[in-house]
């Protein structure tokens, strides 16, 4: 049996950085990794998808070049195995460096392999017994895959596997149409593939607002990609090379090269021996955890998205930072002081912040709300991308700002303004006068701010 002052079990966005402030703290840390160090975001998702929608984004500009008095001699040619190469150098260079950090700290041993609980405080990887006061949960989570009746008959791909694809599909099918799905479906249709998305409920990106995911329906659509909603009942079969689609409520039929299943994840925690430790999950297999991270037993805490309270890695570092301010700085850092905040990396992309409209008047909130088409703001009528809108959604009672949506060229970070200032807790009427840079794309907030009104 070995002994550590900590056990860490996955090295994905919350390990290291914990295991980093514990060594620096002097104590001795077990970081057990069964796969690729730096786990979902470093391997399988926000950087090379990042990656991947940069090399889109450039193909996009070059057919659009015309529109700014640019012409290219010749067509447009994607080499899907050098987009690929350029992607897994990126994973490379980022595993390499964290790794080699790791690997170079006194006091943190990096084990590989499955971990899995034998008791509350003990551990094992393959022959080797852990042991250790304190063990962090920091697991991750994968593709979910539903039983579509067909699905045994055909091969798929899933968010993980079609980063490593090294040729064009003809046509990708995609069920799904939340942020991964869509994703992929812009990537793959810049890179010159005839994409359809079959999304079982009535809109793309069903959790935002309906005038967003209507206006993100209509930058896919004006781009060629089919989009089919209200799919239900969606059922698969082999047809000669191809896969077909075939769902009820009148949809047609689709027939694709490819399909990517992107119905969303579940998280690790079905191989983990959790009931060994007795550890609590929830219904959807989330490790149950209160305002500080700790799990029902004592000594065993869960971070990131096994956790169920983010599915980001943004969120996953705010856990570790959580964890670490509570545990070695003697803070009272709380998860619920944590303002829900992601992106969409469409292009344009949507930065979110805080409730939608429907959800703040689904808590009785007295809302006003405020919309502008990003036509309204200079830099994108100068740099000839408008697409889009910007919306605010208001307390009128306190003056709060409950939630903001920026879809929209830099929407992405022009939305930390609205992070900031509810961060700050800092009410709108203050934020009117706020001289902004011209000309930004944030420069049009105070003026989004002036028009909220009651409704
Ligand atoms: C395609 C895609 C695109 C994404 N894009 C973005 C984005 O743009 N921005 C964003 O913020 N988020 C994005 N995400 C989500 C983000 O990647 C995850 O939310 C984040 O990586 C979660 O971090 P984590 O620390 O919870 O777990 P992970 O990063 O998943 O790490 C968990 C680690 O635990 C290991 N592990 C699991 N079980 C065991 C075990 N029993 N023993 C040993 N090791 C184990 C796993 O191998 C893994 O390395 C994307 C996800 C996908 C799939």
């Amino acid at each position: 049996m070995k002994t550590f002052d900590a056990i860490i079990v996955g090295a994905g966005q919350a390990g290291p950085s914990l295991a980093g402030r514990f060594a620096g703290a002097g104590m001795t840390v077990a970081l057990i990794e069964r796969k690729f160090v730096g786990g979902t975001c470093v391997n399988a998702g926000c950087m090379p998808t990042k990656t991947l929608v940069a090399s889109a984004r450039t193909a996009h500009v070059i057919r659009r070049g015309a529109d700014y008095g640019i012409h290219t001699n010749g067509g447009l040619l994607t080499d899907m195995a050098a987009v690929e190469k350029r992607a897994a150098t990126v994973i490379n260079n980022a595993r390499n460096s964290l790794t080699t950090w790791l690997t170079s700290t006194d006091g943190i041993s990096l084990i590989r392999g499955h971990a899995r609980f034998e008791s509350e405080k003990t551990i094992r990887v393959g022959d080797e017994m852990l042991t250790a006061p304190r063990i962090f949960l920091n697991v991750g989570a994968r593709p979910a895959i539903p039983a579509f009746p067909g699905l045994s008959d055909i091969e798929y791909l899933t968010s993980t596997s079609i980063i490593h694809l090294t040729a064009l599909p003809r046509h990708l099918a995609i069920i799904g149409g939340g942020y991964i799905g869509l994703e992929f479906a812009q990537m793959y249709r810049r890179f010159g593939t005839e994409v359809s998305i079959i999304e079982h409920g009535p809109h793309l990106a069903p959790r935002e607002d309906d005038d967003i995911c209507q206006a993100i329906g209509d930058v896919l659509s004006a781009e060629g990609i089919a989009i089919h909603t209200n799919a239900q009942d969606i059922r698969l079969s082999k047809r000669g090379e191809n896969i077909r689609i075939s769902t009820a409520n009148g949809n047609p039929e689709v027939e694709a090269s490819h399909l990517l299943i992107a119905t969303g994840r579940r998280p690790n925690t079905d191989d983990l021996g959790l009931e060994n430790a007795g550890v609590a999950l929830d219904g959807k297999g989330y490790i149950v955890v209160d305002d500080h991270l700790s799990t029902n037993v004592d000594g065993i805490w869960a971070l990131g998205d096994c956790n169920g309270h983010g599915a980001f890695t943004h969120t996953s570092y705010n856990d570790f930072e959580i964890v670490a301010a509570n545990l070695l700085d003697g803070e009272d850092r709380k998860l619920s002081e944590r303002i829900p905040a992601y992106a969409l990396y469409i292009d344009p992309p949507l930065g979110r912040v805080g409730m939608t409209e429907k959800e703040a008047r689904a808590k009785g909130r007295s809302v006003s709300t405020s919309t502008m088409p990003m036509s309204r703001v200079g830099r994108a009528v100068e740099k000839g991308e408008t697409q889009g809108l910007m919306k605010v959604v208001a307390d009128v009672e306190t003056g709060q700002i409950l939630g903001a949506a920026i879809l929209g060229v830099e929407g992405d970070e022009a939305i930390h303004g609205f992070i900031d200032a509810m961060h700050a807790r800092t009410p709108y009427p203050v934020l009117k006068w706020a001289v902004p840079i011209h000309p930004t794309v944030s420069e049009l907030i105070p003026t989004l701010l002036g028009g909220l009104k009651s409704s």
